[in-house]
């Protein structure tokens, strides 16, 4: 049975979404890919400005309904910063203590969207100690970590309820190609691509699921391999996407093909997709976009049709100082150049 608390809280999500509006399906123009309509699920409108709005929703209901989280219980949780931004508005909203373990160079504006929320942050200096520190925090304050690595696919409702795969589905329906050829979506804790990939399934579409991992993600190969031990030794630098181990979340029997972006390639795109929509997205659509445009040229080139939809994960305005600065990139990245030349090959 639930406490009055637990029943206030789990209300209190409830009329939150109520109060909310779903994203926005954007068609992008491409004139150079007549017949290939590409479409970008616009998650950067939600009111903690990315995806994880959906995942840090679904976290708090399932730890609530679970018995997990109480009043007062402290919220940890291990993130490269877009699901504690999220996780700490949730936080707030329920007045439960939130604290965000992070590599220590996650991008400021996150870190500031945090605090703003009341959140407090725990940095660790190796992106893949954010696990280890995270346990040992929850076990000195006997709080909660979310741990949305593992919990991402479970906690969220894949069959329906308005998850992100039906809500791209019921917005495409008026479109020339209703059923889109592809999906492309990159993997986090993998929880949006199982989301999809389950969905595709259980409706039957002929929809493939392409997934794009970038450097440094164990990912790719362990979807080849199937060795679930496959670990790096350093971070992904694109913030949100890229995972130094096989985390329990990802589901790659749901995935129809994967593809390697260079991150240099992401970075790009971000380039190009400002100079066409107008608008800058961060990394993780950048890699997003380089694997669209690379199914689409290959379906250009096979005289096919069809619609490609991705999403837009968040906004670029959270990375001003980091993508969207040329000296930065260099430092980091390196030379965008070779990639930049092939898109204006490819979209020309
Ligand atoms: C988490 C995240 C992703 C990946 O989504 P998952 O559902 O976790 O796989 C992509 N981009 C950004 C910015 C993210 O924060």
């Amino acid at each position: 049975m639930n406490s009055n608390w637990t029943t206030r809280a789990i209300n209190e999500i409830n009329a939150d979404y109520q109060r909310s509006a779903d994203t926005h399906l954007i068609r992008l123009a491409l004139p150079t890919f007549p017949g290939i309509p590409v479409y970008l699920k616009d998650e950067s409108t939600h009111p903690t400005g990315s995806l994880k709005h959906r995942l840090a929703r679904s976290l708090f209901l399932y730890g609530l309904c679970n018995g997990w989280i109480q009043e007062g219980t402290t919220i940890i949780e291990a993130s490269s910063g877009s699901t504690a931004v999220s996780e700490a508005y949730f936080a707030r909203l329920l007045g439960l203590p939130f604290i965000a373990v992070m590599p220590a160079r996650t991008a400021q504006r996150k870190i500031e969207q945090i605090t703003f929320y009341g959140g407090r942050c725990h940095f660790v200096d190796n992106p893949c100690e954010i696990y280890a520190a995270s346990e040992a925090l929850a076990r000195e304050l006997n709080g909660h970590y979310m741990d949305q690595f593992t919990f991402a696919e479970r906690a969220t409702d894949w069959r329906g309820n308005n998850n992100i795969a039906e809500s791209i589905f019921q917005q495409m329906a008026s479109e020339p190609f209703a059923i889109p050829t592809h999906i492309v979506m990159s993997a986090g804790t993998g929880g949006t691509s199982a989301t999809i990939g389950r969905w595709l399934r259980l409706k039957g579409h002929a929809t493939r699921l392409t997934v794009v991992d970038p450097e440094n993600s164990v990912f790719l190969d362990y979807w080849r391999s199937g060795d679930a031990g496959l670990t790096g030794t350093v971070g992904s630098r694109i913030e949100g996407i890229g995972r130094p181990r096989v985390e329990p979340s990802f589901m790659p029997g749901v995935i129809d093909d994967m593809l390697r972006v260079p991150d240099a390639a992401s970075v790009a795109t971000l380039q190009w997709l400002e100079r066409v929509l107008g608008r800058r997205a961060g990394a993780s659509t950048g890699a997003n976009m380089w694997g669209v445009l690379q199914l689409a040229a290959k379906m250009r080139e096979e005289g096919r049709q069809g619609a490609i939809v991705t999403l837009l994960c968040d906004s670029g305005e959270r990375y001003l100082d980091t993508y969207y600065n040329p000296v930065w990139v260099k430092e980091n990245i390196g030379d965008t150049r070779l990639f930049s030349d092939q898109i204006s090959m490819i979209t020309g």
